[in-house]
């Protein structure tokens, strides 16, 4: 444990749903939910004004329509949302070498890496506060709640304590008390599994954790975990903000607009995938020995897994067959909203502009029930009419889209419905803004 409140976390607040309101004015102040919206659809992320009607993370969608009918119910723009993120992860490794993302809207940040006079109290805390309405600019009036602390542990606990577009800092010395009477699930790695052996044994709080032995945790939850529960019980963690690294890769991945759920049809992508990887490898003459995998899942988290071979391949049948095994061991069940296959741990003399990621395009040939292309009327997603302008799809259904026009930058605008196949009406991408 630090001597000084030198970590800092910062946690964007209702991150998806901040974002369609910044976008979406009309939605300002109110109800929003971002998530899947087909009949097997979860939360992702419901904003402030949903939350207290009772909508959560995780929730099913058909849950939340019943408790709040009249939010707006929205698929998510992935695009939008890395954007933002972004930006945000830009303007705090302009302030530190050492950020440590944990998602697209959490992030760890080193302030003994920054250029401060000192990191007493007084001066993190208005550093702090300055950093929170920086973060306002850049985002284009998102909000931030910020915890500061001797560790990763304490500044992670204190960001969640003035949720939300809140500061928290705890003073060095004070940790212990501000843990005791907190549940036990407050600690990193205390699952359901684990707290509901705790709670056999008794202990609900921090406090009663504080009061077992080291080899009584250690009998109850194992070895490793019962050592780092211990410890992190007392506040002890000296875990260190870690600059996130890139690793050099080939990979091909795909993104899907409708969740993909079958398992077939997955093994069947990354094995198409896999063939892209080994034939870009042998047409630059490379090979790796680490096949990795990346799937997105409904609630925009995204898994990495990843598996090292003996020896280097370019083979797009051996990249397969090591995707399916690494994708096997995933829960997928929710659906799918990104699969990916990449190979890394090249060698360094390959050219730097090799790198990057593929798209795949609209086509994926020999595959029955190919999933549809981005570009369908989803709620939420960005359009253009070429007469009206920009705008959002507000609802679809029966060959009628019904768009609301208006942007970040315009007064709520007006609704108007089309055909779903006019011509005048096509998917606007970041990108296409940016140009
Ligand atoms: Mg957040």
């Amino acid at each position: 444990m630090r001597a000084v409140a030198s970590v800092l976390h910062l946690d964007l607040d209702a991150f998806f749903a901040s974002v369609e309101q910044r976008d979406k004015p009309s939605l300002r102040g109110k109800p929003v939910v971002v998530g899947g919206v087909g009949g097997r659809g979860v939360v992702a992320t419901a904003s402030y004004e949903a939350r207290q009607y009772g909508v959560r993370s995780a929730m099913s969608t058909r849950e939340a329509r019943a408790r709040c009918p009249h939010a707006a119910f929205l698929s998510g723009r992935f695009d939008a949302y890395r954007e933002t993120s972004t930006r945000v992860m830009e303007l705090l490794r302009s302030v530190s070498p050492l950020v440590e993302p944990l998602s697209l809207d959490e992030a760890f940040v080193d302030l003994a890496q920054a250029t401060l006079p000192d990191l007493e109290v007084p001066t993190v805390t208005a550093y702090a506060e300055e950093l929170r309405g920086r973060v306002r600019e850049v985002t284009g009036g998102l909000t931030a709640s910020v915890g500061l602390g001797t560790s990763k542990f304490i500044a992670k606990v204190a960001s969640e304590l003035d949720k939300p577009d809140g500061l928290t800092v705890v003073t060095p010395g004070t940790e212990r008390e501000l843990l005791r009477p907190m549940q036990v699930t407050v600690i990193p790695g205390v699952g359901p599994a684990t707290a509901e052996r705790l709670r056999r044994a008794g202990i609900h709080t921090v406090e009663e954790l504080e009061r077992v032995t080291e080899d009584e945790l250690v009998r109850l939850v194992g070895r490793a975990h019962g050592h780092s529960l211990f410890q992190l019980a007392r506040a002890q963690d000296d875990r260190p903000v870690v600059a996130e690294r890139e690793t050099k890769s080939v990979s091909v991945e795909g993104t899907y607009d409708t969740d993909l759920t079958d398992r077939k049809l997955m093994e069947g992508l990354l094995t198409r995938q896999a063939l892209g990887v080994g034939e870009r490898l042998r047409k630059h003459g490379l090979s790796g020995r680490t096949v990795s995998i990346k799937v997105r899942l409904h609630d925009f988290t995204t898994l990495s897994r990843s598996t090292t071979l003996p020896s280097p391949t370019d083979s797009g049948p051996v990249i397969g067959r090591h995707a399916r095994a690494l994708l096997a061991d995933l829960d997928t069940s929710g659906g799918v909203r990104l699969l990916g296959v990449g190979v890394s741990g090249l060698a360094d003399w390959v050219q730097e502009d090799l790198f990057g990621e593929v798209e795949e395009g609209d086509d994926v040939p020999d595959l029955p029930e190919a999933p549809r292309s981005r570009g369908q009327w989803a709620p939420g997603m960005d359009v253009l009419h070429a007469e009206l302008g920009a705008g959002w799809v507000w609802g679809s259904g029966k060959g009628v889209v019904t768009v609301r026009f208006e942007t970040a930058d315009t007064p709520p605008g007006p609704v108007r419905s089309f055909r779903a196949d006019d011509p005048a009406l096509s998917a606007r991408s970041l990108r296409r803004e940016e140009d």
